[in-house]
């Protein structure tokens, strides 16, 4: 190693060699996950990184820089090799968690998917004339029935958005109220979408109210289309007011422009759950006569993310013939969730749902569950543990105001066992459990908790509740 003007060699010195760590012990279960070379390059980057702190502040050697390289190494292989992408507990209670993946697909899409993942399939070929075909047929005829006009799915609803507008509206003005210009979550806002279109945005009304005459005063040359968004995870109460859908049909259809409308979550079902009411079916929008929706297949719908352009058949036809389409396509692991899915709907089967499903579930049922769960973490000496009513979350950026009655196990937090320390030790069990916490105590909703993973979040509770060390 050669000195670099200035600098100390004497902690430096201390740094072991690349030969010396690969030869370690340690090493040998690295080799057994990952070649020679690239646990020699990780071994050169810890020793790498070991070196710079040495050079940042020589006090900070340590007692052992073999083991202290080999740490970190071990830690690079275990990321390196072990999948970051994993299946974790929902026990949070939010049906369509967006961090978590929004909706679980049902087993019916599962099994599309892993029949088509691994080998060749049709996607663009029409085996019955055996020549080029096209993706579209996979999901277009049975969206079209579902929803009573054609349809093109593209890779999330933000997509769809961006592509309808920038085929309509690019280069113009669009007319929306104030009201809807919101901020979905994560940073996505639909003035943001509206500028990489290259459509100006035209904002109308007030926050709380805006009434026709705001449209049609905000009219002129260079409109090419309204744009009516879905307020799906905010509620508006008060002296509030936008004018219906089919005013705005109306005002749209009497200057011959396109009215768009971004529905979000996309409700193919007319009965979502008991007690759960707003959030208006695709086809109603559709019959109501709007031009082109947007919606996400990863919300309500139930199936992968995906963005789904429905309505005016010459209008998605030329959606689809803007060059960005091809950008923004989806995959054929997509599609073949995505038609399973939609053949749950068709066949009626709606139970097959997941999001669905979980959101139906009686609140008794789920009683019982939780009583069984807390007699069990009971049994186990885990203490503090009682059932409370609670709430379920919709979520999912969608109808997050929409909550479903749940019966929840608490745990109540103590010394050496805070809520906040078993809420972590839960997120640190494989798998992961995701819990809430609320005053100091840890709430387990199982109404997302399927019922074969109920035995991993009992060993999860007892793992988390073990005492540590106080003032640790
Ligand atoms: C969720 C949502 C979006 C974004 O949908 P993605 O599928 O996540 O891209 C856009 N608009 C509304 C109203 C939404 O609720």
């Amino acid at each position: 190693m050669s000195k670099r003007k200035g600098e100390s060699s004497e902690p430096l010195r201390a740094l072991p060699g690349v030969d010396q760590v690969l030869n370690s012990p340690a090493a040998a279960p690295w080799l057994d996950r990952l070649p020679r070379e690239r646990v020699a390059d990780l071994v050169r980057e810890a020793i790498a990184e070991l070196r710079e702190s040495l050079l940042a502040d020589a006090s900070r050697a340590p007692e052992d820089p073999l083991g202290t390289v080999a740490a970190k190494v071990g830690r690079l292989v275990q990321s390196l090799s072990a999948s970051s992408l994993q299946p974790v507990i929902n026990a949070s209670g939010v049906i369509l968690h967006t961090n978590l993946g929004r909706a679980p697909l049902g087993q019916p899409a599962a099994e599309a998917v892993r029949s088509i993942a691994a080998g060749y399939c049709n996607l663009e070929y029409d085996v019955e004339q055996g020549r080029r075909g096209r993706r579209d047929v996979h999901c277009g005829s049975l969206l079209e029935r579902l929803l009573g006009a054609p349809a093109l799915v593209v890779n999330n609803n933000a997509a769809a958005i961006f592509l309808v507008l920038h085929e309509l509206a690019r280069d113009g003005e669009v007319i929306v109220s104030r009201g809807e210009l919101v901020e979905i979550g994560d940073g996505f806002r639909i003035p943001d979408i509206l500028e990489a279109s290259q459509a100006r945005l035209r904002e109308v009304g007030s926050t709380n109210r805006t009434n026709l005459d705001d449209y049609r005063d905000a009219l002129g040359e260079r409109t090419r289309a309204l744009l009516r968004i879905h307020p799906s995870n905010f509620k508006q109460v008060g002296f509030t007011g936008r004018p219906t859908i089919e005013q705005l049909v109306g005002l749209a259809k009497s200057v011959s422009l396109p009215l768009i409308e971004d529905l979000g979550s996309g409700c193919l079902t007319d009965r979502l759950a008991p007690g759960i009411e707003g959030e208006p079916p695709v086809s109603q929008s559709i019959r109501a006569g709007v031009s082109l929706v947007t919606f996400s297949g990863d919300k309500l719908l139930g199936g992968p993310q995906a963005g789904i352009i429905a309505g005016d058949p010459d209008l998605v036809a030329r959606v689809r013939r803007n060059p960005l389409f091809r950008a923004l396509r989806v995959g054929k692991l997509t599609l073949a969730a995505l038609e399973a899915t939609l053949r749950s709907y068709l066949a009626g089967r709606e139970d097959e749902i997941p999001a669905l499903r979980l959101m139906r579930v009686p609140a008794d049922v789920l009683s019982s569950r939780a009583h069984k769960l807390a007699q069990r973490l009971v049994e186990h000496g885990v203490s503090g543990c009682s059932v409370v009513a609670g709430e379920s979350l919709l979520g999912g950026g969608s109808t997050p105001m929409q909550r479903v009655p749940s019966p929840l196990v608490a745990i109540e937090g103590r010394p050496g066992a805070t809520a906040a320390q078993v809420e972590s030790g839960l997120r640190s069990y494989d798998p992961p459990v995701v819990a809430r916490i609320e005053k100091n105590r840890v709430l387990l909703d199982l109404r997302t908790v399927p019922e074969s993973q109920e035995d991993d979040l009992v060993a999860a509770v007892i793992h988390s509740t073990r005492p540590r060390k106080t003032g640790a």
